[in-house]
């Protein structure tokens, strides 16, 4: 089934050069680039894209890291993109994520860990809608 799905290539992929490494394997795979912009967002805008972990220890920390430089959204499409996507992310944390994926291979950390991808077909929605409102049938 033909799915979207809302990565985010995190602020410390940016300041390490490795957007293109990133989208490379993304287009690799043959999924869609539907829409993409760099951005540097506010506390607000990350509030509401981690809106079910805003009450959570580890969210302080986030929202500062999330805010502290450019960031790229994309849209990206395919075949079970969701999934697809969150496999080739890896686990949350890089140091167990297997090698192979984004996150076992060039990430060290739990919370620097290079990407974001939607984890159900609800929250791609949400998030779609949330960081490309154009791209929501009126
Ligand atoms: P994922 O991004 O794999 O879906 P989660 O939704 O659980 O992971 O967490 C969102 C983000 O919060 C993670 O990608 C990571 O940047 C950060 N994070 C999660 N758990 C921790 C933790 N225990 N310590 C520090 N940062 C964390
Ligand atoms: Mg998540």
């Amino acid at each position: 089934m033909t799915q979207r799905t809302l990565v985010l290539i995190k602020p410390d992929a940016v300041r390490r050069g490795l957007v293109g490494n990133v989208l490379a394997r993304f287009e690799a795979k043959g999924l869609t680039i539907v829409a993409l912009e760099q951005r540097l967002i506010d506390a607000t805008q990350a509030d509401a894209h981690y809106h079910e972990h805003v009450e959570k220890g580890f969210y302080p920390p986030l929202r500062d890291f999330v805010t502290s430089g450019p960031l790229v959204a994309l849209v990206l499409e395919g075949d079970e993109a969701i999934e697809v996507v969150r496999a080739i992310n890896g686990a949350t944390d890089g140091r167990k994520a297997a090698p192979g994926t984004i996150r076992g291979d060039l990430s060290l950390s739990n919370r620097e860990n290079l990407v974001h991808g939607s984890d159900s077909p609800e929250s791609a929605e949400r998030e779609i809608a949330l960081w490309f409102p154009s791209l929501v049938p009126a």
